[in-house]
């Protein structure tokens, strides 16, 4: 019987689909010891600070991440910080096998003068603030303003700009951070406009989440009629429409032929738009854009120029990689092939492939890359693993710790009807996971 050190950094989706890969392909003489390694003191990555609150169903995920973590072979280590409480050389010495799940957290920069603005916020940012990260409970963020805009138009963008403009009372019975409950509560923001740099049918969010804009009460959704037209003139001529671009074409229709109310928030969605500057004393007050055009399936610029004021901008163009000493970025992800990076050192999730996907694509991603791994296995190392490698009096937070924070949480969530109540502050999540 040959039993392999696993290390996984990062206690996202892709980390717990890692892990149970490694547990489903366990047999009589192969077996797996899992350390699940995570810098924040909670488990879950984007399922706790990335899913929108009003996407409660999305993550009931997190049950299957506890029945993983329930299996013998399965250790948690959160609060353990890759690069600062251990060096990613120490761990790949002591592992047989080393997985870097660890995503892709930074915000992609819009680059434009003006971007560091105050009120200028990537969405990067502005969602772990929305979902209660503790690295970001404390962004200064402005809601007395009438205008809000969000550049980029993927299902980042819309989960923003729903936020921003739906009754906030609906997100009374959400895992929503307080902070930011109580600020939606008191926000003037009036109109939400997001901004694609390329044409309707060049539009990266989904039908499906097109969709749900319309279920919003209060709110007047906007397209206008005439670019949906031309978008639709330019496919006829460049022949086969792929599916999701008819429905989500077919859905802007709708919008586009909808009434609007006289009260409620205008959430408009407006395209061919590239921001060249965000112009403000210290915080943003307008955006300036270029006007594009479509041609040959391609968007470029023309000679026109439009201003938005606005007195908050959220950049929701994409997310990047971090880095680790050793580890190459390249194009927003750990440089890899297949998920191998080099020897005993693997990664799997956003960090493998770039932020694509929704959390089920890492599920059948990390069963490839473990596939991989077991193939390359060699004869298992004698080593003590993590505990060799941990300063003493390191405050982890294992799976019982872990188990108290979350039922601490989710006790305070029942008596005001939420899922929960998340805890922002680091040291208050260590003194639950140490009560
Ligand atoms: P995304 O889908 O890649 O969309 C990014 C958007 O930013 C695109 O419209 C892109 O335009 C635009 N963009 C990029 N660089 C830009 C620039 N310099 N200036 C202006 N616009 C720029 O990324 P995302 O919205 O961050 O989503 C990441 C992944 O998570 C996606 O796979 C998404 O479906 C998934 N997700 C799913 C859900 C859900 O299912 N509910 C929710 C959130 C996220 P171009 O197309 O022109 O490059």
């Amino acid at each position: 019987m040959k039993r392999y050190k696993i290390a996984i950094v990062g206690a996202g989706p892709s980390g717990y689909f890692t892990a149970q890969a490694f547990q489903k392909a366990q047999k009589n003489n192969l077996s797996f010891s899992i350390d699940l390694i995570e810098r924040l003191p909670t488990p879950w990555g984007l399922v706790r600070s990335g899913v929108a609150p009003d996407h409660q169903k999305v993550k009931t995920v997190s049950k299957v991440f506890e029945k993983i973590a329930k299996e013998p072979n399965f250790r948690l280590f959160a609060n353990v910080e890759l690069g600062k409480d251990l060096a990613l050389k120490d761990l790949r010495d002591h592992y047989d096998a080393v997985v870097l799940a660890t995503g892709a957290p930074k915000g992609r920069k819009i680059c434009v003068p003006g971007e560091n603005l105050a009120n200028s916020f990537s969405a990067a940012e502005f969602v772990p603030w929305y979902n209660g990260h503790p690295d970001y409970a404390d962004l200064e963020v402005d809601l007395n303003c009438d205008t809000a805009v969000i550049i980029g138009a993927g299902n980042v963008a819309l989960d923003v700009a729903r936020i921003l403009s739906m009754d906030p009372q609906s997100l009374d019975s959400t895992d929503i951070a307080l902070h930011s409950l109580k600020k939606l509560k008191s926000s003037k923001l009036r109109k939400v406009i997001v901004c694609g740099r390329r044409g309707p049918e060049h539009a990266a969010f989904t039908s499906v989440e097109l969709r749900n804009l319309l279920k919003l009460q209060g709110v007047n959704v906007i397209i206008e009629g005439d670019q949906i037209k031309y978008a639709k003139k330019r496919l006829e001529s460049s022949g086969e429409l792929e599916k999701e671009v008819a429905s989500n074409l077919a859905i802007m229709e709708v919008i586009s032929g909808s009434s609007r109310e006289e009260i409620g928030k205008n959430l408009e969605i407006k395209f061919l738009l590239s921001p060249i500057e965000f112009k403000g004393l210290k915080k943003i007050e307008e955006i300036v854009f270029v006007e594009n055009e479509v041609e040959n399936d391609r968007s470029k610029p023309s000679e026109k120029k439009s201003v938005i004021k606005c007195g908050l901008v959220i950049t929701a163009i994409a997310y990047e990689s971090v880095s680790y000493s050793g580890i190459f970025i390249e194009h927003g992800r750990v440089k890899n092939i297949a998920g191998h990076v080099e020897n005993n050192l693997y990664v799997t999730g956003w960090a493998k492939r770039g932020p694509i996907g929704v959390i089920g694509t890492n599920k059948s991603d990390s069963a490839d890359v473990v596939d991989l791994i077991i193939k390359n296995l060699k004869e298992p190392k004698i080593s003590e693993g993590i505990t060799a490698l941990l300063p003493s009096g390191h405050k982890i937070i294992d799976q019982i710790a872990w188990e108290k924070i979350n039922a601490a949480e989710v006790i305070s969530g029942e008596i005001s009807g939420k899922p929960r109540i998340k805890e922002t502050d680091w040291e208050q999540l260590l003194n639950l996971g140490h009560a």
